[in-house]
């Protein structure tokens, strides 16, 4: 007989087109209130997929975002969904001193829970930022009340990466719990299976492939993500970036819907926090 099959985390970054991290250097953060907002009629097409589908998910929701959009933040409660914390400012946390990070995480999650009414327990690094330089974030997310963190890409990046991190949740020494996103070990490699431009990129057989493996094989529930903007054909094109930048963000963009589609059809998704944090896992340092 098949083992049942495990619930997987959908979950998604609340951030619009302008404040990718690959786009810091070419649109100034005081800029951000001039350009055309997407970030809301994107989260409202999600929801209503997620609505056709019966299917709940985590949305690390930026302090930014919901400030503006208080009335998204609460639809996004309303429908059954996990609000979580993408932080204030999308600062990569690696670039914040620890005073700096904490007023981030704390300003975050003060505007995130005023909103809503819930508690807010879960936080994603803005580019999953939390690596070997600066693992003293866990205290900081510890203190200022979260329980859980999925901000660690177990992977070799330009940009980020711990490779030599466990691949599935384990408990940090500040009690916090990480759930890093999902990676497929192939050989003495891990390769990134959880979403992003990667998704994107890939034969969506290929990343359903990666994705049955680590359910089946490693019998782990899978991490998931991706952005409100790559569903978004019309998002306004940011001039004057380098060409890697603009196959990373842009590549395959009207794919991405019909695949979310798919992923949604093919898999049992839900929230992070159901998933995960009544979990007993492995403790780890
Ligand atoms: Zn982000």
């Amino acid at each position: 007989m098949l083992a049942p099959a495990l619930t997987n985390a959908l979950t998604i970054d609340v951030e619009d087109y302008f404040q990718v991290s690959a786009f810091a250097p070419y649109i100034r953060r005081d800029e951000w209130d001039t350009r055309e907002c997407r970030v809301e009629r994107n989260v409202g097409r999600i929801l209503d997929m997620l609505a056709a589908q019966h299917t709940r998910a985590t949305f690390f929701t930026l302090g930014w975002v919901a400030e503006r959009y208080p009335q998204l933040v609460r639809r996004i409660v309303d429908g059954g969904h996990e609000l979580a914390s993408h932080g204030y400012g999308h600062q990569r946390a690696s670039e914040l001193s620890e005073a700096e990070f904490s007023d981030d995480v704390t300003r975050a999650k003060r505007i995130l829970e005023d909103i809503s009414g819930k508690a807010v327990l879960g936080y994603r690094a803005p580019s999953f930022s939390i690596g070997t330089s600066n693992l003293w974030a866990f205290d900081v997310l510890a203190r200022a009340g979260y329980r859980y963190s999925s901000s660690i890409y177990p992977i070799k990046h330009d940009h980020y990466g711990m490779p030599d991190s466990p691949r599935f949740a384990y408990r940090v020494s500040s009690g916090v719990l990480e759930i890093p996103v999902t990676t497929l070990r192939l050989g003495n490699r891990n390769l990134p299976s959880s979403g992003g431009g990667y998704f994107r990129l890939l034969p969506y057989a290929l990343s359903r492939w990666m994705l049955r493996r680590v359910n089946q094989h490693d019998r782990e529930s899978a991490i998931f993500y991706f952005h409100p903007w790559e569903i978004d054909t019309e998002q306004p094109r940011v001039a004057g970036i380098d060409a890697k930048t603009r196959f990373r963000h842009y590549v395959n963009i009207p794919r991405m819907e019909p695949r979310l589609r798919a992923l949604l059809a093919d898999f049992r998704w839900g929230r992070m926090d159901e998933i995960f944090l009544d979990r007993a896992v492995v403790a780890a340092a």
